[in-house]
């Protein structure tokens, strides 16, 4: 039976820490491609182009949605922000799970185009600890915290479109319920359609 590559969105919070599990994810298993944004905000410190995500221009931001490049986009406190079609399909077609770890528009955008998408949410365990986290990251300007603030108001209004929750309080536990989320996913009877439909075939025989 070959096993189909899913795509597991992930979103949550600013601050919430998804980058945190995304690249402690991705550190312990291998089997997870993890899609790189395109951007136009400015990288932060220690980010790197092609690496965090690719850094670009808004006209050539606006070159690659005329161009059908992007599955999806949105607008995020100022700034484009989209996942390449490109590098998704590849390994989607390679039987390979993709994470794309993005906001709630983009979300919505990819379970309309990909119905057998996983959702997940990242909460942190209290807004205090939202907070505290966004601060300590030490990466924006208070006025940029606030807008971010009051952004995390505005997507809790959309959690139950996603599919699980994931509270985020121990780093350690959070990664291993991801990973036993899309393990499980890959198990339900509507992403085994082929071979629930060639057993049945099967057993007609008999
Ligand atoms: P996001 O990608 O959701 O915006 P980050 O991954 O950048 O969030 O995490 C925000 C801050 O919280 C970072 O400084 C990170 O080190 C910290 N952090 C993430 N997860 C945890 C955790 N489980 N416990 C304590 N601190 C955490
Ligand atoms: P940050 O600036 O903190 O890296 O990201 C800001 C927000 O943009 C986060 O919620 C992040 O998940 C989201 N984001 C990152 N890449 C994409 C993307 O390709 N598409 C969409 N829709 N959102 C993204």
């Amino acid at each position: 039976m070959k096993r189909k590559g899913i795509i597991i969105v992930v979103s949550g919070f600013s601050g919430a820490g998804k980058g945190t599990i995304m690249k402690e994810l991705t550190k312990r298993y291998d089997q997870y491609a993890l899609s790189i944004s395109a951007t136009t905000r400015n990288p932060r410190e220690g980010e790197e182009n092609g690496r965090e995500y690719f850094f670009i221009t808004t006209e050539e931001f606006e070159k690659l949605i005329a161009e059908n490049g992007l599955i999806e986009h949105a607008k995020y406190v100022n700034n484009y922000y989209g996942t390449p079609r490109k590098y998704v399909e590849e390994k989607l077609s390679q039987g390979i799970d993709v994470i794309l770890e993005i906001e709630i528009q983009g979300a919505l955008q990819i379970k309309e185009q990909y119905s057998d998408a996983v959702l997940l949410f990242v909460m942190p365990p209290s807004a205090q600890v939202l907070e505290k986290r966004l601060r300590g990251r030490g990466t924006e300007t208070d006025e940029v915290i606030a807008k971010r603030l009051a952004r995390a108001k505005e997507e809790a209004v959309g959690i139950e479109k996603y599919d699980y929750i994931v509270v985020n309080d121990d780093l350690d536990e959070c990664v291993e319920k991801v990973h036993e989320i899309i393990g499980s996913a890959h198990n339900t009877p509507d992403r085994n359609a082929d071979f629930i439909n060639e057993m049945r075939e099967q057993l007609g025989k008999f």
